[in-house]
């Protein structure tokens, strides 16, 4: 049987031990990269001097969020709950109950990419939706979408009413 420890295992541990020292040479090494111009995560020279990170760095961050949505997304359905878009661009996760900044400032979930790995570690509760930005937009402003409002006249339009269609022939 073979009980060594696995490379993941003792970096864990290493770390453990470690931690408050490989903090401090972390927090010291970003100063350093921050005060000289250079990215924080990998050193390179910064060319858009507003940002701390590597137009790279970035990038793999903005990609790793876009996963990260993309993931808690399909998991509440893929598609707007309302008009049922599925491009993950123009989606986003909405609190049911309404309140949904409320509601992460209370349990201290945060924004964006806090709010999506809160969602995945809690292994994504009830109470959320998937919704698009106009209709997330109407709910919000109007508390109701013309989405919505569309159905209830097509299904409350008697059929003998419904407007028929006549060809010329
Ligand atoms: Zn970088
Ligand atoms: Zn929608
Ligand atoms: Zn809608």
């Amino acid at each position: 049987m073979n009980i060594a420890p696995d490379r993941q295992d003792i970096n864990r541990t290493y770390y453990r031990e470690h931690r408050d020292h490989i903090r401090a040479r972390q927090i010291m090494l970003h100063n350093e990269r921050r005060d000289s111009d250079l990215c924080i995560k990998c050193g390179a020279a910064i060319l858009d001097k507003e940002f701390i990170q590597c137009e790279r760095c970035r990038e793999a961050i903005r990609q790793r969020h876009q996963r990260l949505k993309a993931e808690v997304i399909i998991q509440y359905g893929g598609r707007c709950a309302c008009c049922g878009e599925s491009d993950v661009h123009f989606l986003a996760i909405d609190h049911i109950n309404g309140g949904g900044n409320v509601h992460r400032k209370q349990t201290g979930i945060g924004t964006g990419a806090y709010f999506y790995k809160w969602l995945r570690k809690h292994k994504y509760p009830k109470g959320y939706r998937v919704l698009c930005f106009n209709c997330n937009f109407s709910l919000g402003a109007y508390g109701m979408c013309p989405h919505q409002e569309l159905k209830q006249l097509i299904t409350s339009v008697p059929e003998h009413e419904a407007i028929q269609y006549e060809h010329r022939s």
